[in-house]
């Protein structure tokens, strides 16, 4: 860390001096609160040499040496809890419940989580085989770690979604180096200062702060690429990638469906609505983007939304309980959001409340509703990653479920009604890679259970099994310990031995009558 963080000027003071950097933006208030370095392919090519040349060490230390380490940190987190949400909050300009909530509760026990299940996860595995060639012998399947891991993050959680990928690969014995969007640095250094005074060696954990550039860079290095972020980047990835066959998990962009049937709770269905595409300003992969809901209860869960989204107070983050709905942390996002909304008025779309940028200096877009929509609208097919919620009227649970599935995206969705088997089979008939039914989102803070997207959301999963074994190459091991000095299908070859062999054959797999 520490060749990375020397070159970072004036971050611990909060003050700029380093004009070659990047300079760091609070987008609820539009100031500048630091300055960065912008890594070149040189520098990124010496982070990793350093990460390789640390990791033997990090590995020798064993499950529960690095586990040490890692619940160090969780009791760090929460003894800094107060610097780290203010960290989160100044670059992302989320609220502080949102920092709290979604980044402290993940962060912490993802530390916890990762330190005591690695080894569950990746102790060697006894395996049994069916073949008569392998009887007697001694099969294992054993999960090492694949040397240097590398991390891109999105902007829109640095903790959660950047910081939160590198935990299983470093409980793995694995060194990383991580890439955080250039908008929000700060979380992922100050995780570096955790680690550190927390007893982590030198270069296990290094952050490579820069643009695009140096995240493409980092692909040719490292051995494996876990990448968050958008749809078109994750192709370029996963297209660099293949220059060094680097294999990749890639968790990309959404457009979450919501169903709510007529048997639902509307007024359950409707805190959840407001609550799971608002929070953190809709800026979440996982947020509600679009809502059908049937006829008979249409009237009353939009006037339901609308009240509880009117209600939202929008603005510069100023403490716990201050607003609910923060910045738009990244510039561009605003403009995606204006003209999503435009393109929906446009087309006779109405707008319920909300519609415009909320008043500065930091950057704020009021949480909007839109009724009247349909499919030919931008707002219900692309990914607007904003505080809008689109809600359109449908037939039934047919026309929901063909309109939900009627998108290149398939990461999350949810649906809503009493009749749990009901639910459960609409959820059954989703193209997409986590269904909750009654609920939404809160499926990611169960780390057991693998979250990950379907169609152009992604390839692979982060939490479960494959959430840190994703980070080893596995390794067949056969041990023969009990064996004659030669065996009947090996050298030399002799007629009678041949046909004994296909006689066996025949006894294994070609008796009894097939259809
Ligand atoms: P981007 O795809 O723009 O950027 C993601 C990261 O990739 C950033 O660190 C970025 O650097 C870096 N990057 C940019 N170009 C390249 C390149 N050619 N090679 C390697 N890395 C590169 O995404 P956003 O940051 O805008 O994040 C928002 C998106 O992330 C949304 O689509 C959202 O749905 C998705 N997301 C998905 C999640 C999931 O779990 N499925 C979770 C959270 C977000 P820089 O910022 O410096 O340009």
């Amino acid at each position: 860390m520490a060749s990375v963080q020397e070159k970072v000027a004036g971050t611990e003071n909060g003050s700029v001096s380093d004009s070659a950097g990047i300079a760091v933006e609070n987008p609820a208030t539009g100031q500048v609160i630091a300055t960065v370095p912008d890594l070149s392919p040189q520098d990124v090519s010496r982070l990793a040499a350093q990460g390789r040349a640390a990791q033997p060490a990090w590995e020798a230390l064993g499950f529960e040496g690095r586990a040490r380490i890692l619940l160090r940190a969780q009791k760090w987190m929460l003894d800094n809890v107060e610097r780290v949400i203010e960290t989160i909050v100044s670059e992302t300009g989320k609220s502080y419940e949102d920092a709290q909530f979604a980044e402290i509760s993940y962060g912490a026990n993802a530390l916890g989580f990762w330190a005591k299940n690695a080894p569950k996860y990746l102790e060697d595995e006894p395996v049994k085989s069916s073949s008569v060639f392998v009887k007697g012998k001694k099969l294992i399947l054993r999960y090492r770690p694949l040397g240097l891991v590398g991390v891109i993050g999105p902007w829109n959680y640095p903790l959660s979604n950047s910081f939160g990928d590198c935990i299983p690969a470093l409980a793995a014995g694995n060194s990383v180096i991580l890439k955080p969007s250039e908008v929000t640095p700060l979380t992922s250094l100050l995780m570096g200062e955790m680690l550190a005074e927390c007893g982590l060696p030198e270069n296990v954990y290094q952050v490579a702060t820069g643009r695009g550039e140096t995240g493409a860079a980092l692909v040719d290095e490292v051995d494996f690429i876990m990448f968050t972020g958008s749809t078109a980047t994750g192709k370029k990835v996963m297209e660099r990638a293949a220059q060094t066959i680097t294999p990749v998990s890639l968790e990309l962009g959404g457009k979450d469906p919501m169903i709510v049937l007529s048997d639902a709770d509307v007024e359950r269905a409707a805190n959840l609505a407001a609550y799971y595409s608002m929070q953190n300003a809709g800026q979440t992969c996982i947020s509600i983007e679009r809502v059908y809901v049937e006829e008979p209860v249409y009237d009353e869960f939009v006037a339901k939304v609308t009240d509880k989204v009117k209600a939202l107070r929008v603005g510069k983050p100023e403490g716990p309980g201050s607003v609910e709905v923060g910045a738009i942390t990244f510039p561009p996002q605003m403009e995606t959001i204006e003209a999503h909304v435009k393109d929906a008025v446009d087309k006779g779309a109405k707008v319920l409340t909300g519609g415009k940028q909320g008043a500065g200096p930091g950057r704020f877009y009021e949480p909007t509703v839109l009724v009247d929509v349909d499919h030919t609208m931008d707002c219900m097919t692309e990914e607007t990653f904003g505080p809008t919620l689109p809600i359109m009227k449908v037939r039934d649970a047919d026309e929901a479920v063909r309109l939900a599935n009627d998108s290149p995206y398939g990461l999350a969705a949810s649906v809503f009604s009493k009749d749990t088997e009901r639910g459960q089979a609409v959820a059954r008939r989703l193209e997409a890679g986590a269904v909750c039914v009654n609920d939404a989102l809160i499926n990611y803070s169960a780390l057991e259970l693998p979250m990950g997207g379907a169609k152009a959301s992604g390839l692979g999963s982060r939490h479960g099994a494959n959430g840190i074994r994703k980070y080893c190459s596995q390794q067949a091991i056969l041990v023969s310990k009990l064996h004659m000095k030669n065996e009947m299908h090996m050298f030399p070859y002799k007629r009678g031995r041949t046909e004994r062999l296909l006689k066996l054959f025949k006894f294994l797999w070609g008796r009894g009558k097939r259809d």
